[in-house]
């Protein structure tokens, strides 16, 4: 495996692992004292998972397209009221925020959803299955088995979305870095 092994050692009570297409980090505590091999071989079926689904993520990534739906909002409302009447519950407010991670995320107490603005990057259908899923957190705050039954009834290729989503945020945060690094580099001229 050529990749970057890097330890970390932190205050931190336990040691885990971080895995991205660079290679893999160990985030241990200052007495933590192993061997990146022994570690290697615990841990090697679930880090080569990681890496496998990475390297499908990339390559995901590579074939989509980028849009820019400058009616997002109108979109999303469109949706909210859709899917709405499909569960019977709505939220009360829909806020949208720049994030970097996430596409989206539930309040649940405050029936609130929050949602990335940079959704206006995707497909439509991508865009309704993130609503989708946030109002779905409305019914079932956590990812727990019956979380995902009720997607996969209203959804059944929740699975390809999910990836594509994976596929796109790769893409916009790489798409972000190149932007930086090119106003770096203008900086310096
Ligand atoms: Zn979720």
């Amino acid at each position: 495996m050529n990749k970057k092994v890097l330890i970390l050692k932190r205050k931190v009570k336990y040691a885990r692992l971080e895995v991205d297409l660079e290679g893999l980090r160990i985030i241990a505590p200052e007495n933590f004292q192993i061997s990146t091999d022994e570690i290697f071989q615990k841990h090697r079926k679930w880090i080569w998972q990681k890496i496998e689904r990475l390297e499908e993520i990339k390559k995901i990534s590579e074939t989509l397209e980028l849009y820019n739906h400058e009616d997002l909002k109108e979109m999303v409302n469109f949706f909210v009221e859709d899917i709405g009447k499909i569960l019977k519950i709505k939220p009360e407010r829909v806020v949208f925020r720049k994030m970097k991670v996430r596409w989206g995320s539930c309040h649940h107490e405050k029936k609130t959803i929050i949602l990335n603005k940079s959704l206006k990057f995707l497909p439509k259908e991508l865009i309704r299955y993130v609503v989708l899923h946030e109002m779905c957190h409305l019914i079932f705050r956590n990812h727990k088995n019956y979380f995902w039954l009720l997607i996969k009834k209203l959804d059944p290729n929740f699975k390809e979305k999910e990836k594509l989503l994976a596929g796109y945020r790769l893409k916009l945060n790489c798409y972000y870095d190149s932007i930086k690094h090119a106003k770096r580099q203008n900086n310096y001229w």
